[in-house]
């Protein structure tokens, strides 16, 4: 396998040719090419280990801290986001996040690359095996009721925002130490506005559920946030709602527009909100796709400004930004470029994830391996719990 990346210091006409033949190396090369481009970029340094993180987090105490995971979105690869040819499509992240930002750039997912299981595996940290198109638990138990049983708390302090109704089951899993309603209310915005709108067309650019299998009609349980707790619990009524959303482009901007109202009205301290837009790459279309990455960008930064005007989380969040997983290569032959994840190459597996805000050193880039399975562990550690049954290991670096 080979590629290309400009260097970031030299002649732009004369690109590093990075050639490798395991998928090891293969990530390896990707990492040192995105730390590279951030640093020349972004002016982030190469962080050590040896460096601790900034006292902020340590001054907040454990019952006020809170936890905000963005997953950005169905996977965007390099050459449309951290290579020089594609910064210009995440101005937000290089110019506003990525400096205050502890950046990991070698992250690895070993798991099955559906959006649904791959999600799932993130949320519990171990690689999850359940049918990505069935409306199943996941195994293991989630982030969510670790931090809810083991730190006591109520079903209002962890909350989902996911993209498709195929979601439904994220919050909590079917492992035999935890029960029926121990983890987190999962909020399906699209569900929610067929519900308030008939599924007119009005609304069709927001409701296509899927962008891999249209047919797929997944069952809801019992869980589901439903149309009329909408009034009491987010206080937004369901004409509010629907106008509102008459004007926005996007399943992701209806996310994000519930995430606020969430956070307004129930600033819960683990909030999960799963971009999904830039998976319309299924269709073909690279417009839509770079589109996608675009609106991801804007609206990551979106929500970290929330962040900071909201009292109840400004000084005392740690927001985490990542993709599920990537895209294939153009150059593997069993796939078809940035449209579709299907080879499992190295690109659609090696990702990068930043984690910024309370306690996090500010402009650093990490390229050592983690994997995706890393992140539930180190949530646990920064919140004061243990993630008994994940196979992950908590990241030194952010602790
Ligand atoms: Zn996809």
């Amino acid at each position: 396998m080979v590629m290309t990346f400009r260097s970031p210091f030299g002649d732009a006409c004369a690109p590093i040719r990075l050639s490798a033949s395991s998928p090891r190396e293969v990530a390896q090369q990707l990492a040192v090419g995105r730390r590279e481009f951030l640093r020349s970029a972004a002016g982030v340094a190469l962080g050590s280990a040896l460096l601790r993180p900034g006292p902020l987090f340590a001054a907040t105490p454990q019952s006020k801290r809170k936890i905000v995971v963005i997953t950005f979105g169905g996977g965007a690869r390099d050459q449309e986001t951290f290579a020089p040819e594609g910064q210009a499509n995440i101005p937000h992240l290089m110019r506003e996040l990525i400096p205050q930002s502890t950046f990991f750039s070698q992250v690895t997912n070993r798991g099955i690359l559906g959006h649904y299981v791959a999600t799932a595996s993130l949320a519990t940290g171990t690689y999850e095996t359940v049918n990505n198109f069935a409306s199943l638990p996941p195994e293991s138990p989630t982030v969510f009721e670790y931090f809810r049983k083991q730190l006591r708390r109520p079903a209002s302090d962890a909350w989902v925002v996911a993209p498709s109704n195929g979601f439904n089951r994220i919050g909590e899993s079917n492992h035999r130490s935890f029960g029926a309603g121990t983890g987190a209310r999962v909020i399906l915005p699209k569900y929610l506005l067929s519900a308030a709108t008939s599924g007119s067309a009005d609304y069709g650019h927001l409701l296509r559920d899927s962008y891999e299998t249209p047919l797929y009609a997944p069952e809801l349980g019992g869980n589901t946030f439903e149309l009329d707790q909408m009034e009491d619990i987010l206080k937004l009524s369901v004409d509010d709602f629907k106008t509102h959303a008459r004007n926005l482009s996007s399943p992701d901007e209806l996310s994000v527009y519930v995430v606020r109202q969430l956070m307004r009205q129930l600033a819960p301290s683990l909030l999960w909100v799963t971009m999904h837009d830039i998976d319309i790459a299924h269709a073909g279309a690279f417009s839509l796709y770079i589109e996608g990455i675009r609106r991801t960008d804007r609206l990551s930064a979106e929500l970290w400004n929330v962040i900071q005007s909201e009292p109840e989380y400004r000084g005392k969040t740690t927001l985490f930004i990542l993709p599920d997983f990537g895209r294939d290569a153009d150059d593997d032959s069993g796939g078809n470029g940035f449209q579709h994840h299907r080879t499992g190459d190295a690109l659609s597996r090696t990702t990068w994830m930043m984690a910024l805000g309370a306690g996090i050193r500010e402009g650093v880039v990490f390229d050592q391996p983690v994997e995706t399975i890393d992140l539930v562990p180190t949530l646990a550690s920064l919140m004061g719990f243990s993630a008994t049954f994940s196979r992950g290991k908590p990241i030194s670096a952010l602790l």
